[in-house]
């Protein structure tokens, strides 16, 4: 007996993330995990199921030198736990599908091109994503593999809101505002179809709020505004991207102080955002207990941010029906939701306190004009049904 199963994978920097679904029916995930620390001093963490331990361990450094040898260790893991599971499909996330792709493709020879094409847009994260296509090809060489964008969602906004006033000639080269965390606000959005169509169809703005952080203007399912532009680094202030700046700053930073490119790259990426304004961590659970001004400022500059692209993104919607929270900290953190809608009834928002410390689903009052709602997000479901999708579709072609 053979379980026909996707495994979906996420590949950064140096992590491995991974997940097992089921796929016999709607997608079931069976396991999930990541090997973190690749190429340094790597460590496996896995949940196999309600039945089985967790497993967490640290890994060889020939268990995990790169990507390829990661996902061996990572296969072994899985068969050894699920024997009878053969996937013929696996399911990669893909920061960046470039003005073309608005649907998750099958990756062929011409896809991967245009995927490492694509590269210079977001060198921080598509080497590192084809770097798991390719792991995945080799272990898997029969399998289909299915390259899922974090900027396809957003493929369909107005174009004012695709477009930067720069010279006309880097829009066609791609220069764009192509929007990210499209994974999570399809899936936001799917739940929001399933659970309370009539909002789904009206005007929505979901607030991912993680260690990476964007807000997304939705009108009836479609995005048509989003916080992140040309890159992951636009819009709000994040763990340790700076969110938006005025780019004379850079400037500055290379012209007057003389800093390299990659410094200031560095500077942007690395050490900014909630680490940069609080000197103490990226972390908001951190950052809430402690009492120091520093932190209490890199808060506020949160909470302003997101309150400013709340009324922007409303302005472009025509309106507000819903506020959705998810990300770590949109899911969890009473205090930074309560501080997000305080006094917005001028919007339609209000906020039911007692609902919001118990992080219910619909946090709003019964008078509010517009929902407030906490969805959980899941990226790889998402991905795991589109690996289905196409599986099914290849096999009917
Ligand atoms: P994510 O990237 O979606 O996993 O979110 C990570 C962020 O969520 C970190 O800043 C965490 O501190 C934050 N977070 C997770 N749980 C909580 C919590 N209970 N209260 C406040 N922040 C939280």
């Amino acid at each position: 007996m053979t379980q026909p199963v996707t495994l979906t994978l996420n590949a950064g920097s140096s992590s491995l993330k991974f997940s097992l679904y089921d796929i016999s029916g709607e997608p079931v995930q069976m396991a999930v995990g990541l090997v973190e620390n690749i190429g340094r001093q790597p460590r496996l963490k896995a949940n196999l199921g309600e039945a089985l331990p967790r497993a967490e361990r640290d890994l060889a450094a020939s268990e995990a030198a790169d990507h390829k040898s990661a996902l061996a260790t990572v296969l072994a893991l899985l068969r050894e736990h699920f024997p009878a599971a053969r996937a013929s499909v696996v399911g990669h996330r893909v920061v960046h599908g470039g003005p073309r792709y608005s649907e998750p493709m099958t990756v062929t020879e011409p896809v991967m091109d245009e995927l490492k094409r694509l590269s210079p847009f977001a060198p921080i994260h598509q080497p590192h994503n084809i770097a798991g296509i390719e792991a995945a090809q080799a272990a898997f060489p029969d399998a289909l593999q299915v390259a899922c964008f974090d900027t396809a969602f957003h493929r369909h906004h107005p174009k004012e809101n695709d477009m930067f006033a720069l010279p006309r000639e880097y829009y066609d080269k791609g220069i764009r505002r192509y929007g990210f965390h499209g994974l999570s606000y399809e899936f936001v959005s799917g739940e929001l179809k399933r659970i309370a169509p009539q909002l789904h169809a009206g005007r929505v703005v979901v607030a991912h709020l993680g260690n990476g952080a964007s807000m997304c203007g939705i009108l009836g399912g479609r995005s048509v505004a989003s916080t992140m532009g040309f890159t992951a680094l636009d819009g709000l202030p994040m763990g340790t991207r700076c969110g938006q700046v005025d780019p004379g700053v850079i400037f500055y930073m290379v012209q007057q102080e003389g800093r390299t490119i990659d410094e200031v790259r560095d500077i942007f990426y690395n050490k900014s955002g909630l680490l940069g304004l609080s000197g103490i961590s990226n972390d908001m659970r951190v950052l809430e207990s402690a009492d120091v001004p520093a932190a209490h400022e890199a808060i506020n500059y949160f909470v302003f941010r997101i309150r400013r692209e709340l009324g922007g993104l409303a302005a472009a919607l025509g309106g507000l029906d819903a506020l959705v929270f998810c990300g770590g900290i949109g899911e969890n953190s009473r205090k930074i939701r309560r501080r997000i809608c305080d006094g917005l009834d001028w919007i339609g928002l209000d906020l039911d306190h007692d609902r919001n410390d118990d992080n219910a689903r619909v946090i709003s009052t019964e008078f509010s004009r517009a929902r407030i709602m906490v969805i959980p997000t899941n990226e790889e479901i998402v991905i795991a049904r589109a690996a289905k999708r196409l599986l099914q579709q290849s096999a009917a072609a």
